[in-house]
């Protein structure tokens, strides 16, 4: 190749990797924009020589399979979200929106990697495949395309394999997908929750220490396989989950269980099942279920549903199923109403722990961390605020700090300025620090969310049923 044309492609490499980038994060339509740009571009240069032409027909190719590739993916994607939503109602997965980011989209041409230091995960897009899976086990037209999409939003496990989900329902494939996290955007760390020292002790116990040292975790001191967080809302279960998912090298499924129960009635029992099958695969994983006693209450219960039955029973035995070294799989439910546990279900949480309100210690953590960044007063005395704080939630401390940093605001008179004069101003409070004034407001405006007695009554039970 000439330089000449060579420094014509170098100048292309960047932007195929950016394009590249887009299939990377699953962007698909982005990725078919640049490349057929990228082969508008290509097209129009006129090389030197016969070689050189040679080289630009092998570039052209190579970026057409891309495109190919990239276009087929965008439509697969649009095609399986278009028939999620008409089944479903819903394209949304179930999610907290206060907690959980959006999760990465269904993904394709994928290689796994080890990241150094970590086991987490990766996904690359060194190997891109076309859309064809070998779905070997389809055999009319419906099941094949079935298997093509089931098997199109599964990426391979930590060894390489690919799930064979021509077995199952696309939609329910594509479901537990949705609850699939593989990367988190949000970089949370355990020591982002504040306080829960016992659940972080737990959790080490369960998921971090056993690879360390496999050994120490044998026989009678097995992982723990399931732990249930307890305790009144806005306190950090759902946190410590979404810091869990974060920060350990597990593949991680977020179920809501109301969106079980709702979106699923007939179905979610093979959901639950398939969910397991799946956890299993892309062992060591971690299972969590928010608002567990939404499909736990007791069975046999008059008027309870018969689908619902099924699907407890269905979590009862795979959280009794077969689990190994390899295979290891956590289940980690949160709720508000632990009384509402089956009794069965019960003790299928080895650990079972209140997540109480914080006390005063962590009260002025919590604040201290909120404010961060944030210009303050120098007379803002934590102390102080949080001795005043006592029955606060940790959701109520943030939402406290968020009105008094909004409160200074509203010490200033801006409700005459108009255009570059309002903006001039409102930029100008970027600097302002806020004031005890802003926090006495704060104070007035915001009460405890959490009954005293609700909160008396899940401790209650916890010191009954708990097991930490
Ligand atoms: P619910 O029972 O209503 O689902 P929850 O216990 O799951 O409530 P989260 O959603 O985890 O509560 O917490 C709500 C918000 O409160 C968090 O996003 C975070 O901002 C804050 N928060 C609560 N507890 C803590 C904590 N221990 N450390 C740090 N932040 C916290
Ligand atoms: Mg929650």
């Amino acid at each position: 190749m000439s330089d000449e044309f060579q420094t014509v492609i170098q100048g292309l490499n960047e932007r195929i990797s950016v394009a590249k980038q887009h299939i990377v994060h699953c962007r698909w339509g982005d990725s078919a924009q640049e490349f057929r740009q990228l082969i508008a571009d290509v097209a129009k240069c006129v090389p030197p020589s016969k070689e050189d032409q040679d080289g630009k027909a092998m570039l052209l190719k190579m970026l057409e399979e891309q495109l190919k590739m990239a276009q087929a993916n965008d439509r697969l994607e649009t095609e399986i979200a278009e028939q999620f939503k008409r089944q479903t109602g819903s394209p949304e997965p179930p999610a907290d929106p206060d907690v959980w980011s959006k999760p990465s989209p269904p993904l394709q041409a994928t290689k796994t990697t080890k990241k150094a230091g970590g086991r987490r995960r990766e996904i690359s897009v060194n190997s891109v495949s076309s859309i064809n899976p070998t779905a070997s086990a389809a055999t009319n037209p419906h099941d094949e395309k079935d298997a093509n999409q089931s098997q199109g939003i599964l990426p391979p496990n930590e060894a390489g394999e690919t799930f064979d989900a021509s077995l199952f329902d696309a939609n329910i494939i594509r479901a537990i997908r949705e609850t699939m996290v593989l990367h988190t955007e949000n970089k949370m760390s355990l020591n982002d929750v504040i306080g829960m020292g016992n659940v972080k002790q737990v959790l080490r116990e369960a998921i971090t220490l056993p690879f360390l040292a496999p050994d120490f975790f044998k026989g009678l001191r097995s992982p723990w396989k399931a732990m249930c967080l307890a305790g009144p809302p806005g306190n950090g279960k759902t946190l410590i989950a979404k810091a869990i998912a974060s920060e350990s090298a597990c593949t991680f499924f977020a179920i809501c269980s109301t969106d079980l129960c709702s979106k699923w009635r007939g179905d979610s029992e093979k959901l639950v099942r398939v969910l397991f099958q799946l956890a299993r695969f892309y062992a060591p994983s971690i299972i969590f279920i928010d608002e567990i006693d939404t499909i736990t209450g007791s069975r046999g219960n008059n008027g309870e549903h018969e689908a619902s039955r099924r699907v407890k029973t269905e979590l009862l035995w795979q959280m009794d199923g077969p689990t190994s070294d390899e295979r290891r799989t956590f289940v980690l439910a949160a709720t508000n109403l632990p009384w509402e546990i089956d009794e069965a279900m019960r003790r299928r949480f080895e650990k079972r722990i209140f997540v109480p309100l914080p006390d005063l210690e962590a009260r002025k953590t919590l604040m201290m961390t909120s404010m961060d960044g944030t210009p303050l007063s120098d007379e803002i005395d934590y102390d102080d605020l949080a001795a005043r704080t006592e029955g606060f939630s940790g959701a109520d401390l943030v939402s406290l700090c968020r009105t008094a940093a909004y409160n200074v605001l509203r010490r200033f008179d801006t409700t005459e300025l108009r255009g570059s004069e309002l903006k001039a101003a409102i930029e100008s409070l970027q600097r302002e620090p806020v004031q005890i004034i802003d926090f006495e407001a704060a104070l007035e405006a915001i009460s405890p969310s959490v009954d005293a007695d609700r909160v008396k009554t899940i401790k209650d039970w916890c010191d009954t049923f708990g097991a930490v």
